[in-house]
């Protein structure tokens, strides 16, 4: 069946030889009625896990009721989920796309927009996506060369590295943009002093100051933006992943007191601010409560402290439920065995796996997560 199907599909992505036809909280299906243990969570967007009946009751609902109306008109589940949102940050608005590299294109106009200025400083090692726009700003050369040239007056700086900060900085910088934990570049994130560095230097020059939360916001990685144990607030922030639980959904948050920027007609997105998809993240919204975070911190570190005892596995890093280790192998093939093991797991980096089960996964889970990985890499 798998075989027979794929022909049809560009051939974009290395997919593992399994077939998934349906998911209950932390485990999947195949269509062998094979059960698997969900440790990557479709890469860090299935935060209540598979089939939540708060978000599928949510977003039964809204299907029974209105799927699309387009941007033309107003629709409740984006002005609630709008709101939602802005009580999260303390004060935004919104703009709603559908995707994470959506919300990063959307960023990136929306500074040059706001600011006058088109050069953008980005990291080292970060991913904002693959998307012209986003892929341009990814501090990954192998992901770019292929398709150069893309967009110019865009420099990298390194990681936790103030000086190389300030060094990549141009007088037409109007965008500051970074992880808080880098995600696909390998589990590494951004200490306070570099964060308050980003913050002083976009005040100084008059730029706006981005985290990409694609991958760590919405509870991942145990506060509900990532960017809360920074001390320093952004003007700009994206989120998509797990913003809706699996349904396609991206964001801009833009910060009240942030430059303005766009007017009507100068930026849009046809599916954007879907009914469907936002009233599936207004609940997952209501279901990111203090006790949640509170299982999403004790779960990492319980997964964290496991890791660190299995042997062939160094430098476990990372926060809440985002966690990235280096293994002795390749990577790729790590999370080959661990798939015949009935685990999955995600790569960031060739000898770096990552783990993000969803954040309600428990205690027992967890451990049957590590005993079958000591199995795989021992
Ligand atoms: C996944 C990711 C993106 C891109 O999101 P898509 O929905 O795949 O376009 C952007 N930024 C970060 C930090 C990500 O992890």
């Amino acid at each position: 069946m798998t075989k027979m199907l794929e022909t049809n599909l560009l051939p974009a992505y290395a997919r593992a030889p399994v077939t998934f036809v349906e998911g209950d909280g932390c485990w999947l299906t195949d269509d062998n009625g094979e059960r698997y243990l969900d440790f990557a969570g479709g890469i860090a967007v299935i935060g209540l896990g598979h089939r939540h009946p708060a978000s599928t009751r949510a977003a039964h609902e809204q299907l029974d009721r209105l799927w699309h109306v387009s941007n033309l008109y107003w629709t409740i589940p984006m002005m609630e989920l709008a709101k939602k949102l802005s009580e999260r940050f303390g004060g935004a608005q919104s703009f709603f796309c559908n995707s994470g590299a959506e919300a990063i294109e959307a960023t990136i106009k929306y500074a040059r927009k706001a600011t006058g200025k088109v050069g953008v400083v980005a990291l080292e090692g970060s991913f904002h996506g693959r998307t012209m726009g986003s892929l341009s700003i990814t501090g990954q050369a192998a992901k770019r060369e292929t398709f150069a040239p893309l967009l110019n007056q865009v420099s990298f700086a390194f990681l936790n590295n103030p000086l190389s900060l300030r060094a990549a900085a141009l007088a037409d910088t109007g965008l500051i943009i970074m992880e808080p934990v880098q995600g696909e570049g390998g589990v590494h994130a951004i200490d306070v002093e570099f964060a308050q560095a980003a913050r002083a230097l976009a005040d100084e020059l008059g730029a706006l100051l981005c985290f990409d939360e694609v991958q760590t916001g919405v509870g991942r990685t145990g506060s509900f933006f990532s960017y809360e144990s920074l001390g320093v607030r952004p003007d700009l922030v994206t989120l998509a992943k797990g913003l809706a639980n699996g349904l396609p959904i991206g964001a801009l948050l833009v910060a009240d007191g942030a430059a303005r920027g766009f007017e009507p007609g100068e930026h849009a997105s046809t599916f954007g601010g879907n009914p469907v998809a936002c009233a599936a993240a207004c609940a997952v919204l209501d279901a990111i409560d203090e006790e949640l975070l509170a299982n999403v911190r004790q779960m990492g570190e319980r997964l964290s402290a496991g890791l660190r005892e299995i042997p062939g596995v160094s430098d476990v890093r990372g926060a809440g439920l985002l966690i990235g280790a280096d293994v002795d192998g390749a990577a790729a093939e790590i999370a080959a065995k661990a798939l015949e093991h009935r685990l999955l797991i995600t790569t960031c980096g060739a000898n770096s796996i990552r783990l993000t089960p969803p954040l309600t996964v428990s205690a027992g889970l967890v451990d049957q997560a590590l005993a079958t990985l000591r199995e795989v890499l021992t």
